[in-house]
């Protein structure tokens, strides 16, 4: 294909190739598996305001079970109740208000309790408060179970089916971890998970994780406010918060055992392990913040961790921004000395809110094939994402670099060979009168800088490569120099 230049900026347009993208899709392959049973049978007249029980028997260790509920003949009235009991006590009842029903360690269906699913008998309720005389009516109960961890979607389908760029927070805390809100009466308490749900729509957000520290007592939550918040993605996110650094994870909801007593990568290997195999992702948090009384834990201490164990770096922090945007308490230092090991390593930012207030400051701003939870593991794994550190909406930053046939977008890769020239592109709206700078691995580029002369703008430079390896991003700062986007790099392959 012959390169124009363009092939990264047609936004909205069919998914592109994600380099590095497993791509796993647990909760539909989940909803499309065969049953483990389905329970038919009929109701009639007889049946008329009676209980039936109808069982079925889970294997040991599932993780989650599903059931999915269907009947005939509503036009002529009949109405049947569900409910489930497991094999020790009740699960939960939802009468004829749904038709199917998820229940997992962490999180359930409203109407039904989470908890661990034992093995043995477990039973169906039904209940038949109406059906007439010289009806009968079929039923059919389709019951799904999963037996490993994956990757969870609180929404039965994507947010948004179209491939774009989707702006969010990815780290705050409700009152399920140390995030505070003022009650009725002014009081400090817990925050609940709604009241940040809500900012984030305020804010005009198309995600959030809610990262509330070690804990996932949150996902129940979420579970119940993404059918009634059905425009924002929630994602189940959790702080892995060690004596030894704080790492965001994303897409799981079972237990990862964060305990630790020591900073080295063979102490820390067991819950990066479990994360990874299990479809998450790893994001070190505001790794140059020191860790002391003032902030226990807080410094990222863990070494050695093999490549491709970690995808992104939060380089941006909501709570250490306030002090210094390019000091050293943010993650410059840390993504900077990955890229240049040669690991490729997203930055995101987050907010770190803890009174749903910032939210959105900073947003990290990813391109997902579907605003889906996957969407979003699978964009950050791709490292087409920016950040817009003051989170306005009109903000727009992307890369492209092409080298003669070969184009790749933020995140991937070109192949170059010593003395090519590459041609850069980066694309940036709402920035007029601003700056552009490039920075190559790791240091600023000044011979590259260019002045953004209006809101819409592509700027072309061209920049040498030879027999190393480099990364390259650009930086966008406003009229006055300070930093407002921080784009991801494209990677230029050595000999
Ligand atoms: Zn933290
Ligand atoms: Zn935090």
């Amino acid at each position: 294909m012959k390169s124009n230049g363009l092939i990264c900026f047609l936004l909205f347009a069919a998914p592109i190739l994600i380099e590095n993208a497993h791509a796993q899709d647990t909760q539909r392959a989940f909803s499309n598996n065969i049953p483990l049973k389905t329970l038919k049978g009929k109701v009639e007249r007889k049946d008329y305001h009676t209980y039936i029980e109808r069982s079925f028997t889970l294997p040991d260790s599932v993780k989650r079970l599903r059931i999915e509920f269907s009947y005939n003949g509503k036009e002529q009235r009949t109405t049947i109740d569900i409910g489930l009991m497991d094999p020790a006590r009740f699960r939960g009842w939802s009468g004829g208000a749904r038709n199917d029903l998820t229940i997992s360690a962490e999180d359930a269906t409203p109407g039904y309790l989470a908890g661990p699913l034992p093995s043995g008998e477990w039973k169906l309720l039904l209940g038949v408060p109406n059906i007439r005389e010289g009806i009968v009516s079929e039923y059919e109960a389709r019951i799904y179970i999963e037996t490993q961890t994956g990757v969870t979607e609180f929404s039965d389908k994507p947010i948004r089916a179209e491939a774009g760029w989707y702006r969010g927070d990815l780290h705050m805390h409700s009152g399920n971890s140390d995030g505070k809100c003022t009650s009725q009466s002014g009081k400090e308490v817990g925050c609940p998970v709604y009241k940040i749900v809500e900012t984030a729509t305020d804010k005009g957000l198309d995600f959030i994780t809610v990262t509330d520290h070690n804990t996932i007592s949150q996902a129940n939550a979420l579970r119940e406010l993404q059918p009634a918040f059905d425009k924002i993605l929630l994602v189940p996110g959790r702080e892995i918060t060690t004596f030894y650094g704080h790492a965001n994870i994303f897409g799981l909801t079972d237990f990862v055992d964060f305990r630790m007593t020591n900073a080295s990568y063979a102490a820390a290997k067991n819950w990066m392990s479990a994360v990874n195999n299990n479809g998450g992702i790893i994001s070190i948090n505001h790794p140059g913040v020191p860790s002391g009384e003032a902030c226990m834990g807080c410094g990222w201490q863990i070494e050695n961790i093999p490549d491709k164990v970690i995808t992104a770096v939060e380089v941006l922090n909501g709570g250490s921004m306030k002090y210094s945007i390019e000091g050293s308490i943010e993650g410059w230092d840390q993504w900077h000395k990955m890229l240049n090991s040669g690991q490729h390593v997203t930055a995101i930012g987050g907010s770190d809110d803890h009174h749903a207030a910032t939210i959105g400051t900073p947003t990290t701003i990813i391109y997902m094939k579907e605003l889906s939870v996957q969407g979003l593991i699978d964009g950050i794994r791709s490292g087409r994402v920016f950040i817009d550190i003051e989170g306005k909406k009109d903000h727009f930053l992307d890369l492209s670099a092409a080298n003669g046939e070969n184009e790749a977008c933020m995140g991937g890769t070109l192949k170059g060979e010593p003395s090519d020239t590459i041609n850069l592109t980066a694309y940036v709206k709402g920035v007029s009168g601003g700056k552009i700078e490039f920075i190559i691995d790791g240091k600023l580029n000044s011979t590259l800088d260019r002045e953004i002369l209006s809101n819409d703008e592509k700027i072309r430079v061209n920049w040498e490569t030879d027999d190393n390896r480099h990364s390259i991003y650009i930086k966008v700062r406003g009229k006055d120099g300070r930093l407002v986007l921080v784009g991801n790099p494209i990677y230029v392959e050595g000999r």
